[in-house]
């Protein structure tokens, strides 16, 4: 379901939680809103969902005014559903039931009866892949089936948009890989727009068509998941998402001069915002090493971590902490002085 988010601010009190949101999403996108804890991304997404309302600004669904400061359509009359990281699910109810109560108490699906009541459960558990647990209780599921059986009774009444706060939080590292493959397939078949809340960079660039990245109640840049990764538009998208190393220094017209220096580091594609800040990002793997060469940046290594393909370092520079990962074979030890420069690929 198309959204559009005009001019919107919230407020608690005297605090502004949301500053100056606007935003569009078209038919069927998967979005994800990315950011630190405590940035908004669940305040908007309870306005998305009608639970609250902007202090000021606009939303709208399907072109419809949904939500401003005086009129907010409720949460069960906008064609949405929600998942919630904790599954939200009843002890004494089987799967089946579950997905049963959520058709019967739907605006839109409450006459299904009989047959096509019971068709349309089988085949909302066949989509999340729970047919063979029909008839168990919550208790004797795994934590990915439940969130499982969450899933499957969002999207039972077709909603148009699922809201989705962290749905994975709650699962162990690699239940919450192959739950993303779950949750794009569901996106797939389904066809709804979803709109994904998580604090996890690697979610957001797995799963999302555009990402929405936002820190302290502001969007600091919407892009597709490459954008993002390639060409961050500020600092904080940098180090938030890719883990970059911000190297302060002055721009000219030729490039970056990294503080106490006199070299020049080009790069033709970096926008506004590092160059007013005198920044220069670098993520771990952009940076090499070599023996100390003298006019070059220098640093010390001062841990060594190996990680199977590749070893990370740590490099004390000038007492700025700077991450590099490279290569087992670019082998370096404790205590050794390094030249620090961009990788040229
Ligand atoms: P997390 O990832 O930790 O859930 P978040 O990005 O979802 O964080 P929100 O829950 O949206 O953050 O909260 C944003 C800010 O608004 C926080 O500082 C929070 O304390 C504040 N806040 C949220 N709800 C209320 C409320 N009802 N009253 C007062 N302050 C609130």
């Amino acid at each position: 379901m198309p959204t559009k988010i005009n001019d919107l601010n919230k407020f608690f009190g005297d605090f502004q939680a949301l500053k100056d949101i606007n935003l569009t999403t078209e038919e069927g996108e998967f979005i994800a809103i990315l950011g630190p804890s405590g940035c908004g991304k669940t305040t908007l997404l309870r306005l998305l969902a009608g639970f609250t309302s902007p202090t000021d600004g606009e939303i709208y669904m399907d072109d419809v005014l949904v939500g401003n400061n005086k009129n907010s359509v409720p949460p069960e009359k906008r064609n949405l559903n929600m998942v919630f990281q904790s599954f939200a699910l009843w002890p004494h109810m089987n799967v089946g039931d579950h997905i049963k109560f959520a058709l019967q108490h739907h605006r839109h699906m409450k006459r299904l009866s009989g047959a096509a009541l019971d068709e349309r459960i089988d085949e909302v558990l066949s989509i999340v892949g729970l047919e063979a647990f029909k008839n168990r209780l919550p208790g004797d599921l795994s934590g990915g089936q439940k969130q499982r059986v969450s899933l499957a009774r969002a999207i039972a009444p077709k909603p148009k948009l699922l809201l989705m706060d962290e749905p994975l939080s709650n699962l162990d590292a690699e239940l919450r890989i192959e739950m993303r493959r779950e949750i794009q397939n569901i996106h797939n078949i389904t066809e709804a727009s979803i709109i994904y809340v998580t604090h996890d960079q690697g979610e957001a660039l797995a799963m999302a068509d555009r990402i929405i990245v936002m820190n302290e109640g502001r969007i600091e840049q919407i892009g597709r998941p490459e954008e993002i990764y390639s060409n961050p538009a500020t600092p904080f998208v940098a180090t938030f998402v890719g883990k970059a190393n911000l190297f302060k220094g002055e721009w000219k017209d030729d490039g970056f001069q990294p503080e106490n220096t006199d070299l020049i580091w080009h790069n033709s594609n970096i926008s506004e915002d590092f160059m007013k800040a005198g920044i220069y990002p670098l993520r771990p793997e952009q940076i090499s090493l070599a023996k100390s060469e003298g006019g070059m940046l220098k640093g010390t290594v001062m841990t060594k971590q190996f990680q199977g393909k590749e070893y990370h370092y740590s490099v004390d520079v000038n007492g700025q902490t700077v991450i590099v990962h490279l290569p087992l074979r670019e082998n370096y030890e404790i205590g050794e002085i390094v030249s620090i420069e961009p990788n040229p690929n």
